[in-house]
């Protein structure tokens, strides 16, 4: 059966859940699909024993105006909280080295991030970055449709008509695709414009995020900063380790410690191995309290190349059909705040397309 809305917006990420907003506040009617059974996408906090464990995005850039501002308009401008200490490490397989603010990032291949960005500093949530998305889907909830993934995307009388995972389909008189670039690049070819294929070449780099809980006594030498990177000849299993519970306020209980590695792609065992590292370098006694790895087979997004270049001409060619947008990470940057922009920039296009701005 097809029933009409006036704006689908495929995807619940952050760039989704924030044109939904956006819309919402404009008045629209909205419908949000995702393929998956939860809202967020690549954020996802969970609360364990007192800890605040982040399988995903952990903070932003202070400097970064939109996040903060989407949080301010939700209600939660409360909830945003400042990093608490400053400076990373370098290991270089046999001691740690401090590195210059920004160079982690270079490091670690991060895009987009300027020094007098790094500069200012880092923020999150009280609780977790899960605080926005519990705080927008408090708004746009109802219109969120789980499991329903878009399967298909073809013009129709009057706007879209998407075809829906289960055979149903849905149309709408405008579409935002907040999809990664692979799903979106498949969909607007298939709507008649080849070159989105091109939007394919994002490359979503394979990661696992571990969390380990410890005793505060399990440590033998205090540990200062945010952190440490493992880079080049000296990289082991562990490319970067996050301090969480002396970068952010509240992610551990009192006396406890958090730590969170990244490892790259391991056939099995990640926790055990990041435990094991971490162990020797930080001089760590004892087995974890409890540990808990994400695995994210398409992380983050990196880009070759020409990318801009190839997104302003695929937005182009968007221009010329029925209303239809694209957002996220897989097009106008990684961070999450560069996300929260996109969604809701995409969200102002249609609604003028529409005539409804
Ligand atoms: C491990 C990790 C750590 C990170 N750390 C940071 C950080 O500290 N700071 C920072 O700023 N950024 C960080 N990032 C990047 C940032 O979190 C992401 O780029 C951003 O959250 C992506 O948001 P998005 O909405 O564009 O995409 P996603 O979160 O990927 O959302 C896309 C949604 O589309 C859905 N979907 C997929 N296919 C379909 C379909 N066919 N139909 C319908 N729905 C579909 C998915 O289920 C998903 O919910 C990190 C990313 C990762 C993976």
């Amino acid at each position: 059966m097809a029933v009409s809305a006036t704006v689908a917006v495929a995807g619940a990420g952050l760039a989704g859940l924030s044109a939904a907003w956006e819309l919402s506040g404009a008045g629209a009617t909205v419908v949000v699909l995702d393929a998956g059974r939860r809202s967020g996408g690549v954020v996802v906090t969970e609360l364990r024993d007192g800890f605040v464990v982040e399988a995903g995005p952990d903070g932003f850039l202070a400097a970064e105006p939109d996040i903060q501002e989407l949080a301010r308009e939700a209600g939660i401008g409360g909830r945003l909280v400042d990093q608490l200490t400053s400076g990373s490490s370098l290991w270089t397989g046999r001691r740690m080295e401090p590195l210059a603010e920004g160079q982690a990032a270079a490091l670690l291949g991060i895009q987009g991030v300027t020094q007098s960005a790094m500069d200012c500093g880092f923020r999150s949530f009280a609780t977790g970055m899960a605080d926005l998305v519990e705080a927008l889907v408090a708004r746009v909830g109802p219109a969120i449709r789980p499991a329903q993934g878009v399967t298909g995307l073809a013009p129709a009388t009057r706007g879209w008509r998407l075809s829906l995972g289960g055979g149903s389909t849905l149309e709408a008189e405008a579409v935002i695709l907040a999809l990664p670039a692979w799903v979106a690049a498949r969909l607007v070819a298939a709507a008649g414009v080849p070159a989105a294929r091109r939007l394919d070449d994002v490359i979503y780099y394979p990661t696992t995020t571990v969390s380990l809980a410890y005793r505060g006594d399990q440590l033998a030498t205090p540990l200062a900063g945010t952190g440490f990177v493992s880079a080049g000849e000296w990289a082991g299993v562990v490319r970067a380790c996050s301090y969480s519970w002396l970068k952010y306020p509240g992610r551990a209980p009192p006396g406890h410690a958090l730590l969170r590695a990244f490892v790259g792609p391991l056939d099995d065992g990640p926790a055990a191995a990041a435990h094991a590292e971490l162990a020797s370098i930080l001089g760590i006694k004892g087995l974890p309290l409890w540990s808990r790895a994400f695995t994210w087979p398409r992380g983050l997004p990196r880009y070759k190349p020409g990318h801009a270049g190839h997104v302003a001409a695929v937005r182009e060619r968007l221009a010329r059909l029925p209303p239809l947008a694209i957002a996220g990470a897989g097009f106008d940057g990684a961070g999450v705040s560069a996300c929260v922009k996109s969604g809701r920039a995409a969200a102002r296009q249609v609604m003028e397309r529409l005539g409804r701005a």
